[in-house]
């Protein structure tokens, strides 16, 4: 079967077609500025030149008509016709608690969907928008939802529940749900297959360190506590996000900055984390080239995003009793040599040894914790898309 992978963003289109016979990428591309100027789609059949496409895309609906007849177009397309595409795999950033796996979209499941949209405002609705053009484009190819926090659904209570009266949990749904669960569950499974080892045998800790970062604790194949919390504001110091706070800073905030609601959300999501403490930028090269320069803040920002890292190493070896494994998977995890021997360095004490030669490897899978390590140290790349792709088959 050939699936269309899709993540919608509030103005921007991803996409994959990948056979999964063999599971190739047959195409891949992204659409930009949908919905404002200046709309362009960059599309990339394997095997041959891209193509960019300028021209006015003034909603989600003819970004994907220009997509689905790129894919097709006899010069630069992937498929003969679009019978060709058997499904479609949608991501969906927030599943709440209704699901903890993937699912065949029907009326009932978008009902379900557009009522989460209440706790991820900014995801949801481009993700919906998405969903509907297909429908109306592809009326009768069946389509699969895969959320970010279906992985997570398996937290107990413990993690999950916030020490703030139990009622506004069962009022407002207000608890952890954990994201980026797709690239979690798909590094922790790929590691037990690089290891040669059972899933349910390990206590993994995957580090998922890109513009938006977490980690998860998972144990027998389960999350059993992740980092970033009923937003993707908690957790690390990120590209741009706070991460964890004293919450009264926000109050105090409020009142001496004269902040109102859009205020300090802005603050804290789009000019914290490792731009706002070193002035520099949410880049991670950059700040790391700043800091090689003698930057004291754009090292402060590296050093602040290693050490609560570690933190939380620490504490979920801890709840889970020990670990075996640490993953470190996207932009940040892959490709720095420098981000991984840092937050490593110190933790011999657990039993994490890295080979600093193994170390110096970007973007491709290979064990870097030295022969002696009592835990294995793996670098994964992440993929989201493949892993959206496998659970269309599997559910549609
Ligand atoms: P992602 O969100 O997974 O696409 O990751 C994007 C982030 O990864 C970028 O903002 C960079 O900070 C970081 N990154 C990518 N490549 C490198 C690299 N070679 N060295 C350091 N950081 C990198």
């Amino acid at each position: 079967m050939k699936v269309l992978v899709i993540n919608c963003g509030s103005s921007s289109l991803k996409y994959q077609l990948i056979d999964m016979t063999n599971e190739s990428v047959l195409a891949k591309g992204l659409g930009e500025r949908i919905g404002i100027e200046g709309s362009v789609i960059t599309h990339k059949p394997t095997g041959k030149e891209k193509v960019v496409i300028q021209k006015p895309m003034e909603n989600h609906k003819v970004a994907l008509k220009i997509v689905l007849d790129a894919l097709v177009n006899p010069e630069h397309g992937a498929v003969k016709s679009m019978d060709e595409i058997g499904a479609v795999g949608h991501r969906v950033v927030h599943g709440g608690e209704k699901f903890s796996d993937s699912v065949k979209i029907d009326d009932e499941v978008m009902k379900a969907i557009e009522e989460c949209a209440e706790l991820a405002p900014l995801h949801n609705p481009p993700n919906i928008m998405g969903i509907n053009a297909c429908k109306e484009l592809m009326p009768n190819t069946p389509m699969v939802a895969v959320f970010d926090t279906a992985f997570h659904q398996t937290m107990p209570a413990s993690s999950y529940i916030y020490p703030i009266p139990y009622e506004l949990y069962e009022k407002y749904g207000i608890r952890r749900y954990g994201f980026h669960g797709t690239s979690h569950k798909y590094v922790a499974n790929r590691a037990a297959e690089m290891l040669n080892e059972k899933l349910e045998d390990l206590k993994l800790i995957t580090c998922h360190l890109g513009n938006g970062a977490s980690l998860t604790a998972v144990k027998n194949g389960k999350s059993i506590d992740t980092s970033m919390g009923f937003t993707p504001l908690e957790g690390l110091a990120m590209g741009t996000r706070s991460g964890d706070l004293d919450p009264a800073i926000i109050t105090y905030l409020m009142e001496k900055e004269n902040l109102d609601i859009d205020g300090i959300n802005n603050l804290l999501n789009k000019e914290s984390g490792v731009l706002g403490i070193s002035g520099v930028s949410s880049d991670f090269r950059d700040i790391e080239g700043a800091a090689d320069k003698g930057d004291q803040r754009a090292k402060l920002a590296l050093d602040k995003f290693t050490a609560r890292v570690k933190k939380y190493i620490g504490a979920y070896a801890a709840i889970m009793d020990g670990v075996n494994v640490i993953v470190f998977t996207a932009g940040l995890g892959e490709n720095s040599a420098a981000a991984r021997k840092d937050i490593c360095e110190g933790l011999q004490f657990l039993g994490i040894n890295i080979d600093e030669e193994k170390n110096n490897t970007r973007g491709e899978e290979i064990l870097i914790s030295a022969g002696d390590s009592k835990v294995k140290v793996l670098i994964i790349p992440t993929n989201e898309e493949l892993m959206i792709a496998r659970d269309t088959v599997k559910y549609a």
